[in-house]
């Protein structure tokens, strides 16, 4: 909005300092031209007056004039007047040239011939003959009363012997001047001391006054009768300087030349005085093509300057999105250096800290394998510590026992108690098969850790399984419950070592159960994607939570001394392993001990070569 107003303002700046500067030129050059137009007219017109002005003065002072002026009652000497004005008058190339007596009275004229001889007129009236009268030059501008004509008179006094006997006249016509004016390309008035013009370049504004007539001025007229009062109308003038220049100029109403709607018309006015004549000579000069100028110079100046803001306002908008865009490149230059700094320090905090956790887990991994070095070698010499207290323990009892069963047996045969010592004997047998039991345990430690692997039915490994068992069952008091699938699952294992396996699983539940009221072992076979999933719960106690992670180690057990190695589980878990399957024991939800034997089911192959 301010960048608008501004701009208007600066335009309206410019408009007027155009108007200003154009004005003062094209009006200083119109009035150039009127100042030309007025000194080549008012030249023209002082030359013509001066040229008639010495007439009458050479004629009133020939012997010959003054001798007619003496006897101007006698017709003769009027006949050879008239003659003699004829002549002057065709030779001069006035209007009129006349002899007027002392009394005023014309008697002799140029004109004498014609249809209104000024001859017998009397124009005492007139201020030329009064002037003549009092010895001076006459000189007078009037429309003839007799003639209707505007004229120029000139008078000049006839004396002799100092005594004043009347006047030579000569009347100019201003017709001539007039018509040489009227081509021009400016219009000139002459006006008398009263602002009447009589002289015009445009005959409408002939007469018209450009100021109210006084009340003396118009008294004077009717004497003198020098115009007709009842054409004297003033002319519809409007004098005015311009305000912004040092020009006078006027508005003429300029209706009656076009006859149509009356129209203002602007001229420069240059005027002049004639000091002789007391006239003021006016060239009007019309302002059309310079205002037309003045116009043009300011419309091209606004438009000029409309166009140079719109220029600066184009480039300084774009000077202003250049240099936004290069701020905005800047910031997001900016933006980015920030952003690459950032990544970069996150970047090298990241690398100093990636540094600091690889040293720390190489330190940990360090520390760990130390720890882990260390923990192997205390659970080996833990495991051996536990092996050897178990085997001495289990075999020291029986070896003890038969030592003294051995020195009693001795004893006995000594003292010839033969059946008793062979009872003795009959013991250590016992003892010793135990002993071998222990040590053939130890053995499968000791065996080839891969067997040949085949197409096994669970089916049958089950049943020969819970054949074997039968007697402990039976004698435990429990019931098993089988749940096998429609389809025969066949499994890639050992037959003997997954009876083995089952065996194991379903003794140490009988252990758990041992005094339960109805001790029962569920076992089911379910197919799992490819596998084979054997379940083995039972409704003892369960496995304490402590103990989960520790009962498939070797010589873990919780029971009493001779009742339990540690080792079954052991053995159990790495022959399954051997099946390239697993063992997970767990506590039912419902409660006792559940043990999962995942196996992979035989190949097609591999079934076939069974079934053979
Ligand atoms: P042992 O039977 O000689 O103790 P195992 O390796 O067979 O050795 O078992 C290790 C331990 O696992 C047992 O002492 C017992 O604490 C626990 N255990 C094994 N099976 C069961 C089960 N069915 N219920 C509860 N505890 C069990």
């Amino acid at each position: 909005m301010s960048r608008i107003v501004a701009a208007l303002l600066i335009c309206g700046g410019v408009g007027w300092a155009a108007y200003v500067w154009s004005a003062q030129v094209y009006l200083e050059e119109t009035r150039a031209r009127a100042r030309a137009t007025l000194e080549l007219y008012t030249q023209g017109l002082e030359g013509r007056l001066r040229k008639f002005e010495v007439i009458p003065q050479l004629l009133a002072r020939r012997g010959e004039v003054i001798a007619l002026f003496r006897d101007s009652a006698d017709p003769a000497v009027v006949a050879r007047a008239n003659m003699l004005t004829e002549e002057v008058n065709g030779t001069t190339g006035a209007q009129d040239t006349y002899f007027m007596d002392a009394e005023g009275m014309t008697f002799a004229a140029s004109n004498w011939a014609s249809d209104r001889p000024f001859v017998g007129g009397n124009f005492a009236f007139r201020p030329y003959f009064r002037q003549a009268m009092q010895g001076e030059l006459g000189r007078y501008f009037a429309l003839g009363t007799t003639s209707q004509k505007r004229g120029f008179y000139f008078a000049y006094p006839v004396r002799e012997d100092g005594e004043v006997l009347g006047a030579v006249v000569v009347k100019v016509d201003v017709d001539r001047i007039e018509q040489s004016w009227a081509g021009g390309q400016d219009d000139v008035i002459v006006s008398d001391r009263n602002g009447v013009i009589f002289i015009s370049s445009r005959p409408d504004w002939r007469f018209k006054t450009l100021r109210p007539l006084s009340q003396a001025a118009i008294r004077q007229i009717s004497e003198d009768r020098q115009y007709e009062l009842s054409d004297l109308t003033p002319l519809d003038i409007a004098w005015h300087s311009s305000a912004d220049t040092a020009f006078d100029l006027v508005h003429i109403a300029d209706g009656a030349a076009r006859g149509a709607r009356a129209q203002s018309v602007e001229y420069l006015v240059e005027a002049q005085y004639v000091t002789d004549a007391d006239w003021t000579v006016y060239a009007l000069a019309g302002t059309y093509w310079a205002r037309s100028q003045i116009r043009t110079t300011v419309a091209l100046s606004v438009l000029a300057c409309l166009l140079v803001l719109l220029v600066i306002t184009v480039v300084d908008q774009r000077r202003r999105r250049l240099v936004e865009g290069i701020e905005l490149q800047k910031a997001a230059a900016e933006r980015l250096e920030q952003r690459v700094r950032e990544r970069t320090a996150d970047l090298s905090a990241t690398n100093v800290r990636l540094e600091r956790e690889i040293e720390e887990r190489e330190a940990t991994e360090a520390a760990l394998r130390r720890t882990q070095s260390e923990l192997v070698q205390a659970g080996k010499l833990a495991a051996l510590g536990q092996m050897s207290a178990a085997i001495s323990h289990e075999f020291n009892q029986p070896l003890a026992a038969i030592r003294s069963y051995a020195e009693n047996a001795v004893t006995l045969i000594g003292r010839g108690r033969h059946d008793e010592a062979s009872g003795n004997c009959g013991r250590i047998r016992d003892l010793t098969g135990r002993m071998a039991a222990i040590s053939k345990h130890l053995n499968a430690f000791a065996r080839k850790p891969q067997g040949r692997l085949s197409a096994v039915p669970l089916d049958s490994v089950i049943e020969d399984t819970l054949e074997f068992l039968k007697g402990r069952l039976d004698a435990a008091g429990a019931r098993i419950e089988v749940r096998q699938p429609d389809e025969r699952l066949i499994v890639m294992a050992g037959p003997v070592r997954l009876q083995q396996v089952l065996t194991n699983l379903i003794a140490n539940s009988l252990d758990a159960m041992d005094g339960a009221a109805a001790p029962k072992i569920e076992l089911s076979v379910e197919r799992d994607n490819g596998r084979a999933r054997i379940r083995v719960r039972d409704h003892g106690p369960g496995i304490a939570e402590d103990h989960l992670d520790q009962i498939f180690d070797p010589f873990f057990t919780t029971k009493e001394v001779g009742r339990g190695l540690g080792l079954g589980l052991s053995i159990t878990y790495n022959i399954v392993k051997d099946f390239n399957g697993s063992l997970a024991a767990r506590n039912h939800e419902a409660g006792g001990a559940l043990f999962i034997i995942d196996l992979p089911l035989a190949p097609a192959e591999a079934v076939g070569e069974a079934a053979e």
